[in-house]
């Protein structure tokens, strides 16, 4: 199985936290879409026909797109690998595109499932993290996408705002969780150096804070009846991200666009350069050989994020019995701590203790 991701290099606005890559000037869209089209063509040999499954639209702003100009992407990856239907079509949207005239034309360029940014339902957070949409429209884009004959939406949410106040982080909990969606994805603010907030020397807020934010974020939405999957991803029965979870197993996947990145399921990851201008002058990728060490961090890393965690069997037979006897005494340690926990496979993060996950996996890299 693999998935194709294609990279839209467009915003409207830039949010103020953001650190993907993105060009704010959409003068260059469609001779940037023409060259995705060209490269998805042109890599039709790295990924065998008929093997994918998953398509993923993401950005930048895919909304910034037509839907004709969507389409026609899609009719590309359907071309160049005879993917004849897909498990999954997914497309990020900012709230104010989702009109339901666009909304009918998405379904009928063949998305199935839509990646909300909301954010925050506060307007006045909206404001401070220079969102385009308010809190309303965030509310009515659910209701359209539902209306479109859409059935499978994941919303985005932000915590860890160091000026959000723990009942307002509720509301947020308890509006997201009103609105019916299937699929949530929650992340805490990381503040990158070359953003707006890190260029204004914003402080991340305090480790309980973020303890607080993470509790209340479990206990609303895991009591909503959503299954925490993986470190920021929570999904009601039947609807764990597929495309996403394809990278978390370590499926193949090829990424077109600037910035975008691509895995050959073996020993070879390679890169697109981050930059619009220099795509468009075709600038070669980049790429890396992986090494046994780089594969071992890959798989805990991946792995380690999700409720399944890793397979002892898996470690003995990819990376020998003295690895796998190290990496399983060391989590047996985590047992003791309570940071993790047996599974029938192996061992994985308690969903409660996902908040310091990084740091878990750090200490058993190679
Ligand atoms: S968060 Fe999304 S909409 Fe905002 S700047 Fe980043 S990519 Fe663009």
């Amino acid at each position: 199985m693999s998935g194709i991701y294609i990279h839209i290099p467009f915003c409207r606005q830039i949010c103020r936290y953001c650190d993907f890559h993105h060009s704010a000037s959409l003068a260059r869209k469609s001779e940037m879409l023409e060259a995705i089209g060209r490269e998805l063509g042109e890599r039709r040999n790295e990924i065998a026909p008929g093997s994918v499954r998953t398509l993923y639209f993401g950005g930048g702003t895919p909304s910034v797109c037509s839907p004709e100009e969507i389409g026609s992407l899609v009719r590309s990856v359907r071309e160049s690998w005879e993917a004849d239907t897909f498990d999954e079509v997914t497309l990020e949207a900012n709230p104010d595109d989702l009109t339901p005239e666009y909304l009918c034309g998405l379904r009928a360029a063949g998305i199935d499932r839509l990646s909300i940014g909301i954010q925050s339902f506060h307007d006045a957070h909206l404001i401070r993290m220079n969102r385009r949409h308010t809190a309303a429209a965030a509310v009515e884009a659910v209701k359209n996408a539902r209306q479109a004959g859409f059935e499978n939406v994941t919303i985005d949410l932000i915590y860890g705002l160091p000026w959000m106040t723990p009942q307002e982080w509720q509301y947020n909990l308890d509006c997201a969780v009103a609105l019916g969606v299937q699929h949530i994805s929650a992340y805490h603010l990381t503040i990158e150096p070359r953003t707006a907030f890190g260029r204004q020397g914003m402080r991340p807020v305090e480790e309980s804070v973020s303890e607080l934010h993470f509790r209340m974020l479990r206990e609303t939405l895991t009591g909503a009846g959503f299954e925490h999957y993986e470190v920021s991803n929570f999904a009601l029965p039947g609807f764990r991200a597929r495309h996403n979870s394809s990278y978390w197993r370590g499926d193949p996947y090829l990424g077109a666009g600037p910035s975008a990145h691509s895995y050959d399921g073996h020993l070879c990851r390679s890169w697109n350069v981050a930059s619009n201008r220099l795509y468009l002058e075709k600038a070669p990728r980049e790429t890396e050989r992986l090494t046994q060490t780089d594969l071992l961090n890959e798989y805990l890393m991946t792995h380690l994020r999700t409720a399944e965690g890793i397979s002892t069997d898996y470690l003995t037979e990819h990376f020998g019995a003295a690895e796998a006897v190290r990496i399983t005494g060391r989590c047996g340690d985590f047992i003791a701590t309570g940071d993790m926990r047996l599974t029938s496979e192996g061992f994985a993060v308690r969903p409660e203790r996902f908040l310091i996950s990084d740091f878990l996996i750090s200490e058993l890299f190679a």
